[in-house]
């Protein structure tokens, strides 16, 4: 492990001055020369197998008394980005009107894990390509601009099927974030201009042509929160993955559904396991829209969802089990009992 300098933020505006220190010019370009530490579950791994080479860390979890808070209001929710995975998952409020909140995050990592990971960097883990994670392998784009992929001809069984490029085909490993993305949450940055809110939706970014930029956040900010609006009891995130115990998704689904009289009013759709980034299914949704939901429409949007997909040679697997996710969770969800 690279020697680096470790600071504890004093407070918000302290942590952003020196997170928004320029990058030295032999700093990869994924890493800033500051780097945030929260729960340290990634980012820590990730330095020692030196894929992350920040020169500083600084440690934000002096801001937990601001930024931790689980809010539950008749009108919505706010959840602190410092906020642990285990307190949110726990929270009976949550449990009760945002289960799939709930489920995604119970159904992340493991028991010690969550008791340590943390809202904002459950959300900014970075892959788990095992070529992105062992340096070993000159081709990464995404590790190093330029190099090539070494998955796109490698063993690819757990890379993406939807939203990949010629450039990256790694797949977005969080759970949490497809419950984000389905409930149309908010997120809530913090830059030494202040605060601003963008959509989730708009946090994180396709590969294209340049896979190593993960996000729109400027270099610097800080996720401080995450709100969303209204009350979601019908909801539900099933994973599917290689065993039961902790492990990432090989197929994932965050449904969200509003029916009266046994039509469906709105429909949220979010798959995770399978695409490069958190993947809101809205053309599958839109078939819901005034339906009532039976076998033969739980099919139709599966296929809708998994449309488009792309395999490579060894994760063909996932378009059918994507599918059978979806059918299995839309089922589950309209026979929860609210
Ligand atoms: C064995 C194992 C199994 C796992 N399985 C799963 C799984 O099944 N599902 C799943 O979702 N996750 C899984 N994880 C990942 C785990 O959930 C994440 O490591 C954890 O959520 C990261 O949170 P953290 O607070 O520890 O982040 P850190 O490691 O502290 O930070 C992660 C990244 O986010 C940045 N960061 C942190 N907080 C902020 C902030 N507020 N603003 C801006 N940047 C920030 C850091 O600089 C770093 O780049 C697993 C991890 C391990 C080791
Ligand atoms: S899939 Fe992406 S992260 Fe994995 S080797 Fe290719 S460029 Fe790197």
């Amino acid at each position: 492990m690279r020697p680096f300098a470790y600071q504890k933020a004093a407070d918000v505006s302290a942590a952003l001055q020196t997170l928004a220190a320029p990058a030295a010019a032999d700093t990869s370009p994924t890493d800033a020369a500051a780097q945030p530490l929260a729960g340290g579950t990634t980012l820590i791994d990730l330095m020692k197998l030196d894929v992350m080479r920040p020169r500083m860390i600084v440690d934000i979890n002096p801001l937990a008394s601001a930024w931790s808070a689980v809010d539950v209001r008749s009108d919505g929710l706010r959840l602190g980005a410092l906020a642990r995975m285990s307190d949110v998952a726990a929270n009976p409020e949550i449990e009760k009107n945002y289960p799939v909140i709930a489920d995604s995050l119970k159904l992340a990592a493991s028991p010690q894990l969550r008791n340590m990971a943390t809202l904002g960097g459950n959300v900014l883990q970075r892959t788990r390509c095992s070529y992105f994670r062992d340096i070993g392998y000159d081709a990464c784009n995404k590790r190093r601009p330029g190099s090539g992929c070494a998955a796109m001809e490698g063993f690819n069984r757990n890379h993406a099927v939807l939203g990949a490029s010629d450039q990256c085909i790694a797949t977005y490993p969080g759970d949490f974030a497809q419950a984000l993305i389905a409930l149309d949450a908010t997120v809530e940055i913090a830059g030494r201009a202040g605060t601003r809110r963008l959509p989730f939706a708009q946090l994180h970014r396709p590969p294209g042509s340049t896979p190593h930029i993960e996000t729109t956040l400027a270099p610097g900010e800080l996720i401080s929160g995450f709100a969303i609006a209204g009350r979601w009891p019908r909801s539900l995130y099933l994973k599917a993955r290689d065993r039961q115990s902790y492990e990432f998704a090989l197929a994932s689904a965050a449904i969200a559904l509003d029916i009266v009289d046994g039509t469906v009013r709105d429909a949220r759709l979010a798959l995770g396991g399978l695409a490069t980034l958190p993947w809101r299914a809205r053309a599958a949704e839109a078939l819901l829209q005034g339906q009532k939901l039976d076998d033969a429409l739980a099919r139709r949007v599966a296929d809708a969802a998994l449309s488009g997909a792309v395999a490579r040679q060894h994760n063909g697997f996932k378009i059918a089990l994507g599918k059978r996710v979806v059918t299995r969770a839309l089922h589950q969800a309209a026979t929860l009992e609210i």
